[in-house]
């Protein structure tokens, strides 16, 4: 379905779930293997390496302090009894199947945002005069019971607002936002909370004065064109709460690239201390490829500054890529022209096509 830009849309006329499995990865685990229950748990990159960095740590492992993104060495002193596990792709793939399995339950128009993520439009089964909570609490606990993992869900007017709300009350959060609260309930969070703005932005807008949401929405809409153009105008309706775009399950034909990154815990500084971080990148990437059936022919790597300022470089390939070893190849290669410090890493492939086209190409 192609999106379809309508500028007199605010919503859909219907709820919108936001779902996100909390703490996925280390949760799939956990329904895995009763043993690890009670245990603070981490997903790393390698854990058998220095380099290996928190991919998640279950929500005991949080109360001791650790977080995506932080490396093993430092989590560990953190928690010396910590149990560390390696990612399980497949593991994850599957419960992840067994979830939307379930979304599909509720209705036919789901977005899948990752494994663990998807917006539902669930305007063919709630009017939005209908309390969403029941519905909303009924999927929770089919997730539980069957899959055994937890989701929160924020429930909105629109796509953006329930994304904004559904990490509130995480784990097994249940939040609602109806239009009219916007006003009380998202002005008075800071900024950075704000979908789609960044710790740079968020920073510049609090030099002139704009701390939370609400002063952004009452901030003179010229001032804010004036410094930040089209990404200002963007927040100041998201922090309004509008936002128009539909519950849409992105085709093939649309999807340019696809890309990972990751925001580290503290500044990289040794150029091999960014390798990990590549590796996973490119294991999701191909991931992705994989479950989309498709291969790339252009690598492109991303890392940011600890100033904000994010480079790029990318190459061509000229055999279709798909495997983690491949990508994480040219990304290495693409790396050795950049330099640290760097706070955040990213890779892309782009210029996809389905391998069956490419058959066909062969046998032309
Ligand atoms: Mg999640």
């Amino acid at each position: 379905m192609r999106r379809k830009f309508d500028p007199f849309r605010q919503s859909t006329g219907g709820w919108i779930f936001h779902c996100d499995a909390d703490a996925f990865y280390a949760a799939c685990h956990m329904a895995e293997q009763s043993y690890l229950h009670d245990r603070p748990l981490a997903v790393a990159g390698d854990a058998k390496t220095r380099h290996g960095i928190i991919v998640t740590a279950n929500y005991i492992a949080r109360k001791f302090g650790i977080k995506t993104g932080m490396n093993l060495n430092s989590a560990r002193q953190l928690c010396p009894q910590l149990t560390v596990i390696t990612p399980d792709k497949a593991l994850y793939r599957r419960y992840s199947e067994d979830l939307h399995k379930i979304f599909r339950q509720y209705t036919s128009l789901i977005e899948p945002l990752s494994l663990d993520e998807a917006w539902l439009d669930m305007t063919e089964s709630l009017a939005l005069g209908q309390d969403p909570r029941p519905v909303a609490k009924e999927l929770q606990d089919r997730v539980r019971k069957d899959v055994g993992i937890t989701v929160s869900i924020g429930i909105s007017i629109n796509k953006m607002l329930a994304k904004q709300v559904s990490d509130w009350s995480k784990p097994s959060g249940l939040t609602v936002l109806t239009g009219g609260e916007v006003r009380s309930r998202l002005w008075n969070r800071p900024m950075l909370e704000l979908f789609g703005c960044g710790p740079a932005t968020s920073h510049k807008m609090a030099e002139i004065g704009i701390e939370d949401i609400g002063d952004l929405a009452q901030w003179p809409l010229s001032d804010i064109l004036h410094q930040w153009g089209h990404h200002g105008l963007q927040l100041y309706l998201r922090a309004w709460g509008k936002d128009w775009t539909p519950v849409s399950s992105p085709s093939i034909a649309d999807r340019r690239s696809v890309s990972a990154e990751h925001t580290t815990a503290a500044d990289l500084s040794a150029v091999e201390d960014v390798w990990p971080w590549l590796q996973l990148c490119a294991q999701e990437v191909a991931e992705r490829l994989r479950q989309l059936d498709l291969v790339g022919y252009r690598v492109g790597i991303k890392w940011r500054t600890p100033n904000f300022v994010t480079h790029n470089r990318q190459m061509m390939s000229h055999r279709p890529l798909n495997s983690a070893d491949t990508i994480y190849w040219y990304a290495r290669k693409l790396w050795n022209t950049a330099n640290c410090p760097v706070r955040l890493v990213g890779i892309s492939v782009s210029v996809l096509e389905t391998p069956s086209r490419q058959l066909r190409f062969w046998d032309n």
